[in-house]
């Protein structure tokens, strides 16, 4: 029956999800990915629904002859081979619009940390050195700024919001105009960064957005330019990205996202002028249970009732 189908976890899960699908399914965990390893031919045939955070290519997919679904934790689901699911009429659903305002937060927090250099400034306390003299004030301010935002999509959205309320404006770029937004459009990355001062790339990852953002771009932006990255590190050309920031060909950068991460290069250590950090936009308890949810309700939606809840497009 439908309610005793099994499903695998293949590595990490947040804990919250892992409760929910015991309940409901005939839970199958693996340490990794590497499930030709851990599993025999027939526990794989028994497979109709994984749910997991990490890689999923063809080779995982071929591996599993009876699934039918695969719940992706995160709404950014470019490691998985949505296209080759498809083809093998295999369901992926994400986990949008719950993670949306925790984002946007996090956004406008580096946006601020960069140009005000919040951490920077802190460590000055923490180093003892404020009894000594007064901290150095900040060359930048986010005062008369132009925002261009690279990715109107929910969380776009949410980050504008944000941006509106700061008095700045805003402009952004898609591949086509977003349903009910009147901030000004740009058909081109390039034309958004030529109109404004600071840009916040908040699109998925994948081949269709990989090195967008690349020296033309940072050029462009401007030597009092300002780069926030909070979608995925492999949409920044990061060579040229350090380059514009060791010569002045814009002022500073802030990354929650790295195209290699957890991996940090020593060349974007050495930058004063760049804060990174560590993927934890949608990283609190509230938002990642959350999320876990909403992996755990899809799978079971799918069993239940024949249809997931959020199936990616
Ligand atoms: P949406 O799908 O709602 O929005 C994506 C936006 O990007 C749309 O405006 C889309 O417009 C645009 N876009 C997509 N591809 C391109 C392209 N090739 N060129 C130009 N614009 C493009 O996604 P969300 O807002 O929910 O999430 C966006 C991304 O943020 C996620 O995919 C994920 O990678 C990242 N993320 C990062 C987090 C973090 O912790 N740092 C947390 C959550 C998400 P159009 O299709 O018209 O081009």
């Amino acid at each position: 029956s439908k309610a005793a189908a099994t499903v695998l976890i293949p590595g990490w899960m947040h804990e919250h999800a892992r409760r929910m699908l015991t309940t409901h399914f005939n839970l199958v965990e693996t340490p990794d990915y590497d499930i030709h390893t851990h599993l025999s031919q027939e526990v794989r045939a028994s497979i109709r629904g994984v749910a997991c955070r990490a890689r999923i290519d063809r080779q995982f997919i071929d591996a599993l002859p009876n699934l039918e679904i695969i719940a992706s934790y995160g709404v950014g689901y470019d490691s998985v081979d949505a296209a080759y699911a498809r083809s093998k009429n295999i369901v992926v659903t994400n986990t949008p619009d719950v993670l949306n305002e925790e984002v946007a937060d996090l956004t406008l927090g580096l946006l601020i940390s960069v140009v005000r250099e919040i951490p920077k400034a802190e460590a000055f306390v923490r180093e003892g050195r404020w009894k000594s003299s007064d901290y150095p004030l900040s060359h930048l301010t986010l005062r008369n700024r132009r925002v261009g935002i690279y990715g109107m999509g929910r969380i776009g959205r949410c980050i504008a919001r944000r941006i509106e309320a700061f008095g700045l404006p805003i402009a952004y770029h898609s591949r086509r105009p977003a349903d009910g937004i009147a901030y000004d459009y740009f058909p081109s990355l390039l034309e958004l960064a030529s109109a404004v001062d600071t840009l916040i790339s908040i699109v998925p990852g994948g081949p269709s957005t990989a090195n967008s953002v690349n020296a033309g771009v940072l050029s462009a932006l401007g030597p009092e330019g300002v780069f926030i990255n909070v979608g995925r590190g492999t949409v920044v050309d990061e060579e040229a990205l350090i380059s514009a920031l060791r010569t002045g060909t814009i002022a500073a950068a802030g990354l929650d996202v790295l195209a290699d991460e957890p991996n940090v290069s020593d060349e974007l250590l050495a930058l004063d002028n760049l804060t990174i950090l560590p993927h934890i936009g949608s990283a609190s308890v509230s938002t990642r249970t959350a999320m876990a949810d909403l992996v755990a309700q899809n799978v079971i939606a799918w069993f239940h009732g024949g249809a997931a809840l959020t199936p990616v497009p």
